[in-house]
């Protein structure tokens, strides 16, 4: 039989398509394209936003217009919403989050019985759910998801309502996961979580016990770090990061406002004085570390000065790169029954100009690189152009007619074109 997927969303929902890709594919299933004349189809969905949720219902919709095979939704949205995402007619299945080990289970008993399932179970699970690793043959990233779940309650959050509590993969099962990765080619395994910096909270274990094995491993690799929320560091997991050469130079640390009110209205847990601290710890050992986060504009109660004060502190941080979010309340959050709402147009404004730094302090930040040497795991081609991603997170095109593909090199930058930094490889 015929199961094709779709996700929506983070790249931990594409991490858990893959592992429920091989489930089918261990129980004799052939996963096809999206489209039409297949069996099964399986969503992933999104809620982190109403755009994530509204497009979830769109691909849920398209599927059952195909109108060959039965319709299953899995994942963020139809874990919160499962009246809404059950509620479309035409869906079959809903499958919770805790459930998703037995979905082949679940299919081939609709497809017995023609029960639709439509409910799900409040998710209240302990300990990790295990789904095998979906291993995608021609890939030089493979991601790793050790840690699932986050109990910090941002007060326009919805996903700690859609995965549930901090659980962690055991220790022993992510060493021996990262050891199947590299065996089976990988040269980059990207750790990811949903409050990644909480791995091990339920074990007494913390990240930097994780790193502190991993880079043990001969061979030649890296590891990549997915998003840490910025009261996740500690001293030593800045020592195990910053300029450690097997942990790629680039973090994502969210820090969604510039404006202290603002902070405390989201529950994020931190101030300026200590973001900026934190940057300043990890640059004191790699001054040239990429450091990525994420905006959100237009907060209920945002007021013209939170955002100049937003716009003041973004601008001293340097980051390499910013996601900029445009508030959406999410049904259920604190913030969505907040007063003071900012117009869609105010909004927009915000969202430009604060775009319109980000890219300018990109652009900033890989011109240093000019004249340095950086290392780059090799991956696409086009013509005799190379193109793969540095440490830092920064695409790099060498013109070469060597077989790169799969290999970490380094390159010494000679230029900027603005999408990509130019080099040559060293001898
Ligand atoms: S840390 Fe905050 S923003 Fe991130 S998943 Fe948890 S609640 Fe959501």
């Amino acid at each position: 039989m015929k199961v094709a997927f779709h996700t929506l969303g983070c790249k931990v929902n594409q991490d858990d398509t893959e592992s429920l890709m091989t489930l089918f594919q261990n129980r004799g299933y052939e996963v096809v394209p999206f489209g039409p004349g297949a069996d099964i189809y399986v969503i992933n969905t999104c809620a982190v936003t109403q755009t994530g949720a509204g497009k979830s219902r769109q691909i849920i919709r398209k599927a059952i217009g195909f109108g060959s095979g039965i319709v299953v939704a899995t994942g963020c949205y139809s874990q919160v919403s499962p009246e809404e995402a059950g509620g479309i007619e035409g869906v079959d299945l809903l499958v919770g989050m805790a459930e998703r080990p037995q979905i082949v289970d679940l299919v081939e008993k609709y497809l017995a019985d023609h029960q639709k399932r439509l409910q799900i179970e409040i998710f209240e699970h302990d300990g990790w759910i295990d789904l095998p690793h979906g291993l995608v043959s021609g890939r030089t990233r493979a991601m790793l998801k050790i840690e699932e779940g986050c109990e910090q309650f941002c007060s326009y959050c919805i996903i700690p309502y859609a995965r549930g509590k901090v659980r962690s993969m055991p220790l022993e099962r992510v060493v021996s996961e990262f050891q199947k990765l590299l065996e089976a080619g990988y040269r980059e395994i990207v750790l990811t979580g949903i409050h990644l910096g909480c791995y091990g909270k339920d074990l007494g274990l913390t990240l930097e016990d994780v790193l502190k094995e991993l880079v043990t491993f001969p061979g030649e690799f890296r590891i990549r770090l997915g998003s840490i929320e910025p009261t996740d560091f500690t001293e030593e997991l800045i020592r195990r990061i910053a300029g450690q050469p097997r942990i790629c130079q680039y973090l994502h640390i969210p820090l969604q406002s510039g404006s202290d009110r603002i902070l405390e209205r989201m529950n994020r847990g931190y101030r300026l004085d200590y973001f900026r601290d934190l940057l300043k710890a990890l640059r004191s050992i790699n001054p040239l570390i990429g450091i990525g986060t994420d905006l959100i504009v237009g907060f209920p109660g945002e007021t013209e000065e939170d955002f100049e004060s937003t716009l003041e502190f973004v601008s001293k941080q340097r980051f390499s790169k910013m996601h900029v979010f445009r508030y959406s309340p999410r049904k259920g959050t604190p913030a969505a029954a907040m007063p003071d709402r900012v117009p869609g147009k105010i909004q927009e404004e915000r969202s430009h100009r604060i775009g319109k730094i980000a890219a300018e302090m990109s652009r900033a930040y890989a011109d240093q690189f000019i004249g340095r040497s950086v290392e780059v795991l090799f991956e696409e081609k086009e013509g005799l152009d190379w193109t793969g991603l540095s440490g830092e997170y920064i695409p790099v095109k060498v013109h070469c007619k060597q077989e790169l593909k799969n290999s970490i090199c380094q390159v010494k930058i000679t230029g900027n074109s603005g999408e990509s930094l130019r080099g040559v490889l060293e001898s």
